[in-house]
Order: C-alpha cells, then structure tokens, then sequence
C-alpha cells in the first residue's frame, strides 16, 4: 500500500456549535489502492459550512472540519489510480464518494449524489466508519473519481466555487435544458446566484435577477443579467408578474416567498429551489393547478455534471468574485459570510512553501 505524505493532518475544526473554529488535526485514513492525497491550496467558503457547524441541518459530527469547495495538487495516489499524475491541479466539490456501479439503480442514471453509498465532503463516515473531514485544511483524502482536473483556462483561485456553487447551479440548467428563448429568473444574488446569472446567460437565456440590494444592479448586469428587479419596490416586483419561464431561487428567502415567486412564472414555468429555505411551505393545490407551475429542488451535480461544469466554465470565461483570506484568517471570513457581507464568495489560501 502507497504510503501519503501527511501521516497527520492540520485543519480548522469546529468543537460546538457556532461559527468558531479552532487549529485541530487529525491522521488520515489509508490512502487506499483508488485515493489521492491533496494538498490543499484553496478552500471556498459555502452556505453549507455554516449550516452544518452552527448545527442548522441538526448535531454534527464534532470536531469537524468543514470545506468542500477544495483545490490542490495531488501529493499522493494509490496503485489503482489512472489518469491522475503527482503535480496536478484538481479539485473536489461536495461529494468524495459513490460506488458508480451499472448495477446501482442510482448511479447508473448519473443521479450519484444519490448513491446509498454515497460519502459528503465532511460531516460524513465512509464505510469503515471513519469521519470524512473537508477543505479548512492543509489536505484531503479523497477517492479518485471525486477528483477533478481544473482546466487550465481556469484560474486556480477561481475554480473553488465552481466545485460546489457553480455545479449546484447549472446541474438544474441542463435539467431543464436552459436555451435561448428561456426567460429565467435568478433571485438571491451571493455566492450561487451571481454564478446562475453568468451560467444562464451563458446558455443564451433572457436573465432577470432579483435582489432586495439595488446596489447590485450594475453588477448583475456585468454578469450577463438583461434585467434586474428590485425585490424592495413594490412596483418594479409588479412588473415582474408572468415574465419567467424558470426561476431559480438562490436565496434563503423564507418559505412564504414562494406564493410570490409563483406570481412571477408563466403558464407551466418551473421554479427550482437552490437553497433551503427555513421553515415550511403552504401552497394551496390551486396555486399550481391554475398557473401549471412546477416546483422542484436540486442537490449538487454528479461526477458527469461537475466535469461539464468545469468545461462549460472554462469555455465560456465563467469566474466567481471572490474575496480571498489567508488560511489562518478563517474566523474573520466565516464571519463575514455570516454577516451576509461578503461579496460574493469567499477563498481561504493556504500558505505557499
Ligand atoms: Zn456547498
Ligand atoms: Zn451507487
């Protein structure tokens, strides 16, 4: 068995929680014969970091490392690992682990975020029961085909939020097979949203975002949006009455915003939620019966997704706005995407040797 480099990992971990994490490490699991060892470069912040370690989405796993828009050089492989050389830029989004196997009823319908085997980034136990730990660190130990070459028109900064927002966001496009003619919607614009704006138009759509800051109407419209709604004026939100085929919602925006979202779509539009709103939703069956609108979610992207994003965003010189922090400076970045400051994705750097 191949041995790593790192017999002892440094991370940030989250102990209680909160929105604090303190120096931890831990010893990696063996590099098994399908791994690779990643030596961190950049880790972005995601809304799911703090979820999960303020214990939104119910207790984690303590402590907890969290991260899982990571991007490294591969270290380490194991014997079985083809396709990946000691030296690549890769990176790894949400999911390190699904059993991709024809004989899965999910994973051979490319639904492998679904996998009953399937492993998160962190806040998860693989197999043999050991605690997957995420990007806040100096590595990472992940399976193969989790790992990711970033393409080389992509700026290696640049790539962490294409790993986790950016395929959250354009799995659901070519779900719905976003085109030229689509009047979408993009409401909520942070980290996903001011990617779905350069996705969707990217695509060719008709994009109108919504945001309650008209301080980002002028950088909506740099991105690609052809329209901005101020969800704050009354008026302009009544302008918005039947203009959209598709609406993605980005936001947190409570569960009751979705009556109005409905007002919005046209006749048999779909809404896609991206985020997860607290609290519960009320519709009655009219709402839908009347309007034919469909409402439905998404997760991330599988393995053929994250790929196509990563290629589509290469190709088309997708990139995130990010505000970077050194490694050691976590704390002061966990709290500035908690404030809702931050413009509009953050990337923790690691150290250069
Ligand atoms: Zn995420
Ligand atoms: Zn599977």
């Amino acid at each position: 068995m191949v041995e790593g480099k790192f017999s002892e990992i440094r991370g940030w971990a989250a102990f209680e929680p909160g929105i604090k994490v303190k120096p931890w490490s831990y010893r990696p699991r063996p590099l098994g014969d399908n791994d690779v060892e990643i030596k961190i470069e950049y880790s972005g912040i995601c809304g799911s970091d703090l979820h999960t370690i303020k214990g939104e989405w119910g207790p984690p796993q303590l402590p907890a490392i969290v991260g899982h828009e990571i991007v490294g050089r591969v270290v380490a492989k194991g014997d079985g690992v083809a396709g990946l050389a000691e030296g690549d830029l890769v990176g790894v989004g949400a999911q390190v682990y699904a059993c991709l196997k024809d004989s899965c009823e999910t994973c051979s319908r490319g639904l492998d975020p679904h996998c009953p085997d399937m492993v998160f980034t962190y806040n998860d136990n693989y197999a043999d029961g050991k605690q997957a730990q995420g990007g806040y660190s100096e590595a990472v130990r992940v399976d193969a085909n989790y790992t990711f070459k970033i393409p080389a028109a992509i700026d290696p900064v640049h790539a962490p939020p294409l790993m986790c927002a950016g395929v959250t966001v354009f799995c659901p496009m070519l779900k719905h097979d976003i085109k030229q003619g689509d009047r979408v919607g993009i409401v909520g614009i942070g980290g996903l949203g001011h990617l779905a704006i350069q996705f969707a138009s990217a695509l060719g759509a008709h994009v109108t975002a919504f945001s309650h800051s008209p301080n980002k109407r002028e950088e909506c419209m740099a991105l690609g949006a052809t329209a901005f709604v101020d969800t704050s004026d009354e008026k302009q939100v009544e302008g918005a009455r039947q203009s959209l085929t598709h609406l993605f919602v980005a936001s947190n925006a409570p569960a009751n915003q979705y009556n109005e979202f409905i007002k919005w779509m046209k006749i048999g539009g779909a809404i896609v939620m991206l985020a997860v709103p607290p609290g519960k939703m009320s519709f009655s069956a009219s709402e839908f019966t009347g309007s034919e609108v469909s409402l439905s979610g998404s997760l991330v992207g599988g393995v053929k997704t994250l790929r196509k994003t990563l290629d589509f965003a290469a190709e088309h010189g997708i990139k995130p706005i990010i505000e970077r922090f050194p490694m050691d400076q976590v704390n002061e970045a966990l709290a500035r995407v908690d404030s809702g400051r931050i413009r509009y994705r953050a990337v923790l750097e690691n150290p250069r040797d």
